[in-house]
Formats: C-alpha cells, sequence, structure tokens
C-alpha cells in the first residue's frame, strides 16, 4: 500500500509561437497527500490542468519545480520498474494488434509471471460478474466501447499496481454502460484497495467511486474535500456553482441595517463585520426553498419532473421579476401559472463576497 504526495508541485508549458508563445501555467502550486487506498476524484473544467496532473503523478512528465512522492520516496529516483502504475485512458490506449490476453498479461509477461495470469484475470471476472474470457481472444477493434474499458481497467489490475490513475475512464461511453462501469469498477476498488485518482466529469461517478474530491480550476485546487462538504460548505462561488445538480440559485444583494437584503428574499443576518451598502450574494440550492405561509410570493414558468429522485423542479419569478428554481416534492403536483410563497431554509443560506467570490458566511 502507497502513500502519494504531492509537495508545492507546478508545471508550465510554453505554447508554440503558432499558437501565441504564451507561457500556460498547467499546474499552479499543488500541495496534497493520499494515504493508502485512498479514493481522491478529480473535477474540473476542461483545460484546468487535469490531465497534466495524473501524467505527473504517473512520471511520465516532470513538474518545473515542487515533488511528487510516493511512499516519502521523490518519484524520480524510483525506477521506472518499480513505480507500479496502472492508468487507464479515456479511449482505452489499446494496442490496436495485439488480443486482450496479451494486453492484459503484458506486465506480468515482462516481469516472468506470465503464470499469475490466469487466476488474476479470474479473479478480475470474478469481482465484477463479467466473464472477461471471450473478451480475450480478440483485439480492440472487435470489442465495444465498454469492452475496451473493461480490458483496459484489467490490465491496469493485473500488474499489482501501487497507484492506480483514471482519466474519464467512461466519459466516451453511453449512459446505462458508464453506470455499470462504475459499479464494477467499485467493487473491483473494494476488492484490490489501491491509492486512486480518479478524473471524471460526472459528479454522480466522482461521489460514488471516491472518497475525496478535488475541484480544479486553472491548474489550482479549489477545495478538497467530501462531497458532502463540497455541497453543503463550498469555499467559494466556484465550487458552489460547480458542485451540485440542479445549480445552485445566486441572488444579488447589499447589507441594509447589518442584514441582507435583495429583490425577492430579505432580513437576513449575515457576518457582523460587513460595511452597510457592501454587495453580497446569496446562495440557496433549489431544495433548500420550500413552501411558506410567510415566504415571497412567486409564480410557476416550468415544471421538469424528476421521478427517480420524486420531486420536481420548478423554475419561477418573484414580484421583482426574479428567476430561480425550487425542488418540490413531486406529491405537490406543481402546475405551470401556479401561484405560490416560498421562502429559503435559515441553514440552507450561503453568502458570498460577489467581487472575490469567497464565502463569507
Ligand atoms: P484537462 O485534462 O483538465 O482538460 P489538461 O491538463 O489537458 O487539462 O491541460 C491543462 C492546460 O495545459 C491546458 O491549457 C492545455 O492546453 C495545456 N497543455 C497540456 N498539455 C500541454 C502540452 N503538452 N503543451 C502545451 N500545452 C499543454
Ligand atoms: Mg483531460
Amino acid at each position: 500500500m502507497t502513500t502519494v504526495a504531492l509537495d508545492h508541485v507546478s508545471k508550465q508549458f510554453q505554447q508554440s509561437s503558432a499558437d501565441g508563445g504564451r507561457t500556460i501555467t498547467a499546474l499552479d502550486n499543488l500541495s496534497l497527500k493520499l494515504q493508502s487506498g485512498d479514493i481522491l476524484g478529480i473535477l474540473g473544467t476542461s483545460g484546468s490542468g487535469k490531465s497534466t496532473l495524473l501524467r505527473l503523478i504517473a512520471g511520465l512528465i516532470e513538474p518545473d519545480s515542487g515533488e511528487v512522492l510516493y511512499d516519502g520516496v521523490p518519484l524520480r529516483e524510483i525506477p521506472m520498474i518499480e513505480r507500479g502504475i496502472g492508468m487507464v485512458f479515456q479511449d482505452g490506449a489499446l494496442m490496436p494488434h495485439w488480443e486482450s490476453r496479451k494486453t492484459v498479461g503484458f506486465f506480468l509477461a515482462l516481469r516472468h509471471r506470465e503464470h499469475e495470469i490466469p487466476e488474476r484475470v479470474a479473479r478480475i471476472a470474478q469481482i465484477t460478474g463479467i466473464g472477461l474470457d471471450h473478451l480475450l481472444a480478440r483485439r480492440p477493434a472487435q470489442l465495444s466501447g465498454g469492452e475496451r474499458q473493461r480490458v483496459g481497467i484489467a490490465r491496469a489490475l493485473a500488474r499489482d499496481p501501487r497507484v492506480f490513475l483514471f482519466d474519464e475512464p467512461f466519459s466516451n461511453l453511453d449512459a446505462k454502460i458508464r453506470a455499470q462501469g462504475r459499479v464494477e469498477l467499485k467493487r473491483l476498488l473494494n476488492a484490490f484497495p489501491v491509492t486512486s485518482f480518479y478524473v471524471t466529469h460526472d459528479q454522480v461517478e466522482a461521489v460514488a467511486l471516491a472518497h475525496r474530491i478535488a475541484v480544479m480550476r486553472d491548474g489550482r485546487f479549489e477545495q478538497i474535500d467530501t462531497y458532502q462538504d463540497l455541497y453543503h460548505n463550498p469555499v467559494n462561488l466556484f465550487v458552489a456553482t460547480f458542485i451540485g445538480t440542479p445549480t445552485i440559485n445566486l441572488f444579488p444583494g447589499f447589507i441594509v441595517d447589518h442584514r441582507w437584503r435583495g429583490a425577492t428574499f430579505a432580513g437576513y443576518r449575515v457576518r457582523g463585520d460587513l460595511e452597510e451598502g457592501s454587495p453580497v450574494t446569496l446562495g440557496v440550492r433549489p431544495e433548500r426553498i420550500t413552501p411558506h405561509d410567510d415566504g415571497a410570493a412567486v409564480q410557476i414558468d416550468a415544471v421538469t419532473p424528476f421521478f427517480a429522485e420524486r420531486f420536481a423542479l420548478v423554475e419561477v419569478h418573484s414580484e421583482s421579476a426574479e428567476r430561480f428554481q425550487i425542488a418540490l416534492p413531486l406529491e405537490l403536483h406543481p402546475q405551470r401559472g401556479e401561484r405560490l410563497r416560498v421562502q429559503p431554509d435559515p441553514e440552507g443560506l450561503l453568502f458570498f463576497d460577489p467581487e472575490t467570490g469567497r464565502r463569507i458566511g
């Protein structure tokens, strides 16, 4: 079992002169520690540095400054063969002319341990409930996208990795196969606990597989926490709006008489040290706005039912023409055109400085 640490790691790229010749800071002073068996999800917009981070942890590229450490030892001092990295890419990155059997067994064969392959493959098949046997005689072109990713994962597992790196492994698959792949992988990671980094666009996948999640933007970690904490205690507006579907509602407002006042809602106490007239943005998640007799009057513009989750996402406008979304129980049968009174739950109020984006209450 292996701990992985990043110690003030930075990485820049020089664009070609055709692209403007600018210097891009892909990773900006990142520090982090994963204990053995930890699974870190990495979420972020495209270009935020997720793949660069994985390549750096894999030792495929070197940081300009800072250090990647496995069990406290700098990665650059660990010989390639002892690094033990299992990597799974978006497209599988399988050798086109190799049968899956050769792909899966490649690293064990390198170490003259071919005899272990059948047992490993059988174990993986047993845990996932997926017979790999019929896949093993085929080449990548004869495999579906989902099958290719299974072979890719089996290949990474068969080499007994110290560290597992996943770069959006299921993002090219359709929703149903993606969900199935997620469940299989979860079982595998429970059976073979390996320190893992899991890059994904899909928050559901991150929640299902990861113990903690790092939200990345512009090469930096905005916040590293459990999904629950990212959701309920975001450190800034970026994390608040990035995490959670449906998205959080944002209400612009000001401090008046030491309280927050917006166009639709008002009267909430914020931090005591804010000056009169300071702009403050209130964030409230759609399920934290609920019907209340003393609430603000709103009219329903649109209703989208979510049957499995048992709520209807309802778009409303208030008398001051402010638009926002609320999640109502399906049983209330909300209808377009209907009027009701609603109010945010006091525990669901998140206040932000609109200029810096930072959470202030
Ligand atoms: P993500 O995986 O989050 O989409 P990447 O890590 O691929 O982001 O890229 C981060 C930034 O670094 C982007 O601006 C990208 O264009 C740039 N970048 C990545 N690799 C290279 C490279 N080899 N040369 C130049 N720029 C690169
Ligand atoms: Mg990427």
